[in-house]
């Protein structure tokens, strides 16, 4: 068994995608115990957390996680192809959610390119570790859709800045150490071009996180508010004014190389499940994997486009609505196999299932609406007036 450790981060592993997934798959299939812990369904969230946590440790510790991050912030070196694989292995050998750290592939991608190198150097590893965790805080009370009319405002002061606003659905939050918010530092009739984007400590005084307690039964989402909260000039993320790219950044990832990430999982609900399946559920089956099919394949694009440092572009939005779809059958084919979870919960495996299918419902909503995919499919690639 090929046993490897931070300082063997250099040579066949990093440079070679497949070498990396065949030493992995070894090392995943000795079950480790952290793996073991956070494969079993575990209803209560801050548990499952936990669970999670204790495993990014082990996988940091191990090597595994550092691959596809920059040498110089704590990586291995590699790409995204390295992430894309361990997330893919990890799901087959039966974790069944990233859970709170969808956000790697969401914020972290943008918070390398774009923010401070050396505040980056210390945060990168902490969050690769499962130790410090991150949310993104884009949407108010008035502004989802329409995010250039944010209105929590940042006031440079003292060589830094001082935050004053409040945003809601802000993903795990309550669980997070840091924050990326989106503030406006022009006036309000700039509208995007008068956004930037700051990283803020959630355990500054000042910040108050109430969570939200979802239809599910989750607090995963929160909303957040920032009552004078100062931050230092290396907390900017990009420049003064160029928030609206470091969103624009974050939500190519949210929308065009997330779906690979998320859909691995949907794949282990759908394998977690096949027991409880009978031939009433064939055709909703056959759906499920059908839609996820189309999104391992267009998801993967992105992820090939951001290994070749481009973007998919408005296509992007092609994939976000294909695996709100795939979400939605899945849970569609869960539910119709499992009438319990409808009457009632019996065990943790039918309350993670319940939790899922209830989630499923929304999906169509994170990361810019299904609405306003349709839009950007219809003005960005169709060209309709
Ligand atoms: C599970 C979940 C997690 C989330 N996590 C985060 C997070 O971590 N951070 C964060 O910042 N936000 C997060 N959000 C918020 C999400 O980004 C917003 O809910 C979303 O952008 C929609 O904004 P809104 O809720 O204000 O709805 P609105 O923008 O008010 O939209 C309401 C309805 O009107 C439609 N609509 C609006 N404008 C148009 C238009 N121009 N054309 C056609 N239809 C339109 C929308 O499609 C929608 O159906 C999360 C949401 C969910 C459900």
């Amino acid at each position: 068994m090929l046993h490897i450790t931070a300082s063997s981060g250099s040579g066949p592993l990093r440079d070679d995608a497949c070498s990396y997934a065949a030493a992995l798959d070894d090392w995943l299939a000795t079950r480790p115990a952290a793996l073991e812990a956070a494969s079993r369904p575990i209803a209560a969230y801050d548990q499952r957390v936990a669970a999670t946590s204790t495993l990014m440790g082990v996988l940091y510790d191990e090597g595994w996680a550092r691959y596809g991050w920059p040498e110089q912030l704590g990586g291995l070196g590699g790409d995204i192809v390295h992430r894309a694989v361990m997330w893919d292995a990890l799901a087959r050998h039966g974790l069944p959610a990233m859970a709170l750290y969808e956000h790697l592939e969401v914020l972290a991608p943008t918070l390398v390119a774009l923010g401070d190198p050396d505040f980056m150097a210390e945060a990168l590893p902490r969050f690769l570790r499962g130790e410090q965790v991150w949310s993104q805080g884009f949407s108010e009370p008035e502004a989802g859709s329409d995010l250039a009319s944010a209105r929590t405002r940042a006031v440079e002061r003292d060589g830094g800045y001082v935050i004053t606003g409040r945003k809601i659905w802000t993903s795990w939050a309550r669980y997070a150490r840091w924050c990326l918010v989106l503030a406006r530092t022009g006036t309000t009739e700039s509208r995007h071009r008068g956004l930037s984007a700051f990283v803020v400590d959630l355990q500054d005084p000042g910040v108050e996180v109430r969570a939200i307690e979802q239809a599910n039964g989750t607090d995963e989402l929160a909303e957040v508010t920032f009552d004078e909260v100062p931050v230092g000039p290396e907390r900017l993320v990009g420049e003064i004014g160029g928030g609206w790219r470091v969103a624009m950044h974050i939500l190519a990832h949210e929308r065009g190389t997330f779906g690979w990430f998320r859909h691995n999982f949907l794949t282990r609900e759908v394998l977690d499940n096949l027991s409880l399946g009978g031939p009433a559920g064939d055709t909703l089956l056959g759906n499920a994997l059908l839609d996820l099919a189309a999104v391992r394949a267009s998801s993967f694009a992105g992820v090939q486009a951001h290994a070749a440092d481009t973007v998919l572009g408005p296509r992007a939005a092609f994939v976000k609505l294909m695996l709100a779809a795939s979400e939605q059958a899945v849970n569609d084919w869960v539910l119709a196999s499992d009438p319990d979870l409808a009457v009632g919960v019996q065990d943790d495996h039918v309350a993670v299932n319940r939790q899922d299918y209830l989630f499923s419902r929304i999906v169509t909503v994170y990361g810019g609406s299904q609405q306003m995919q349709l839009d950007t499919i219809a003005k960005q690639i169709l060209r309709l007036p």
